[in-house]
């Protein structure tokens, strides 16, 4: 039996019938890491002596996990795939490190990213790119490309990711495994080096739903040390998985199935709603009118978010430091200036250039402020279908994996990827995707299902069912 193609919870049984060990578990992830990370790369960092905890008690967990690079972990090196952050060595942990740490978790090593979470395919990485399990010449999506890669690679049982405007999801999708991003504010932030304060939010890559309910369970719950993390009760999400979807009513967006959407892809997803009606779920075409501005409104929201997050890294505090060969403003505005172009890459650049044209004084009210109240109505689009609706089904992706360097220098084409995954962070509600099918060339094709803010029982409820009923999530690579 190869245990590192197993899920985490069909792991635990083992591990609780005294059938296999962590270690050995842990030992199976690393054998497979030394056989294909070569070609996968899902890796920045792997940590050499993982901590196994001897005395396992009941509610430990401990699962090989890999986690994106973007996280503080104490005393260890955390760059975001950026060169800026090179040598940068946190003074903390991140909360959900802390979480994990304290529930037995063994962090197998840093995954890699667009640098600074920017991106949809993991190609601007200054560490260079991952590829996707299934086709090793195409992406694995991104931002969090390597967690995705990773867990479809079996060389982590699950891993943790970020997702700001999808970068949970599209890898997810791209790569046949199952990403959640949580309500906004459901997951702590404190130590997620920020990207788009507003819209940033962790969440768990998973084989399937059922270790997304686990590894949410995990990692859930106010934080006073993060003022935007909301002090509810969490429940245990596992409980939420039922094979039952009688009497469900979804939605239809029938602005996500036009132009643009890979015919493949559109035919595996009404396949997937023909198996939930069967289930008893109800389905109704509804419109959501303000999906055209939803690129528009994050681009001009997150890149203004990241023009000022990204501000600190000056050659001061953090990461590596460039003095000018001559002078020009002065000593320090060069050393800044010098430490920032040699540092950041183009992508992060163009973003932070953007960014702050938007919040310019001449331009604030033009771009800025126009995009919150755009924001504000994508919003209220999703809270009146919420009232009739418990859920929104569509496509993650318009497309499935694309060609490494196929959109490397057509930025546009790349934010384009985004189109479905943006307006579950501009509204702040939960979403899930999840493996509906493979297209001719053997690529995978993700679910998107949205819920309205700390629904994510009825997320997992209405993805178990389909899985339930499917085959998909069962598929695994061979490398
Ligand atoms: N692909 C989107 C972007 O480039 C989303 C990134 C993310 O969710 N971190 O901004």
């Amino acid at each position: 039996m190869e245990l590192n193609k197993l899920t985490a919870h069909e792991l635990l049984d083992l591990i609780k019938n005294k059938k296999a060990t962590p270690q050995e578990i842990l030992g199976s992830v690393h054998e497979q890491i030394e056989k294909s990370e070569k070609d996968v790369k899902a890796y920045v960092r792997i940590n050499e002596n993982t901590v196994v905890a001897t005395a396992s008690d009941e509610r430990s967990v401990p699962i090989p996990i890999g986690i994106k690079d973007n996280m503080c972990i104490l005393d260890q090196e955390t760059t975001c795939s950026s060169k800026i952050l090179k040598g940068f060595k946190a003074p903390y942990n991140a909360t959900v490190i802390d979480k994990l740490k304290k529930s037995g978790a063994l962090l197998i090593g840093n995954t890699n990213m667009d640098e600074f979470a920017m991106g949809s395919s993991t190609e601007n990485s200054c560490y260079g790119t991952t590829h996707n399990p299934w086709k090793l010449d195409c992406v694995p999506g991104g931002s969090s490309g390597g967690s995705a890669a990773a867990v479809a690679a079996n060389e982590a049982i699950w891993a943790i990711g970020s997702d700001t405007g999808g970068s949970i999801r599209q890898p997810a999708s791209f790569c046949g495994v199952v990403g959640m991003k949580p309500t906004y504010g459901r997951v702590s932030r404190y130590g997620l080096i920020a990207f788009a304060s507003s819209l940033d939010q962790i969440g768990p890559i998973t084989k399937d739903v059922a270790d997304s309910a686990l590894l949410l369970n995990i990692i859930a719950g106010y934080d006073e040390r993060d003022s935007t993390s909301v002090d509810m009760p969490v429940p245990d999400y596992t409980q939420a998985l039922e094979n039952n979807v009688k009497g469900l009513k979804i939605g239809i967006p029938k602005e996500y199935f036009v132009e643009g959407l890979d015919p493949e892809v559109k035919d595996a997803v009404m396949t997937a709603i023909e198996v939930l009606k069967k289930q008893g779920a109800t389905f109704e075409e509804v419109s959501l009118p303000h999906t055209d501005y939803g690129i528009a409104t994050y681009y001009i929201t997150a890149t203004s978010e990241a023009s000022s997050n990204l501000a600190r890294y000056d050659g001061v505090q953090y990461g590596i430091r460039e003095l000018a060969k001559k002078t020009r403003k002065s000593p320090l505005l060069d050393m800044y200036d010098e430490t920032r172009a040699v540092g950041f890459g183009a992508e992060v650049k163009r973003r932070i250039m953007l960014g702050t044209y938007s919040l310019s004084s001449g331009y604030y009210d033009a771009y800025y402020l126009k995009g919150l109240k755009v924001r504000t109505l994508i919003k209220n689009d999703f809270d009146k279908l919420f009232a009739d609706f418990d859920a929104i089904i569509g496509p993650t992706s318009p497309t499935t994996a694309f060609k490494i360097g196929d959109r490397v220098n057509d930025p546009l084409s790349m934010y384009l990827s985004d189109i479905y995954t943006v307006s579950a962070n501009l509204s702040g509600i939960p979403a899930i995707s999840l493996p509906c099918g493979f297209s001719k060339e053997k690529l995978p094709i993700g679910l998107h299902i949205m819920t309205k803010p700390f629904a994510e029982e009825m997320l997992f409820r209405i993805a178990y069912t389909y899985e339930q009923n499917t085959q998909w999530h069962k598929q695994r690579v061979e490398l």
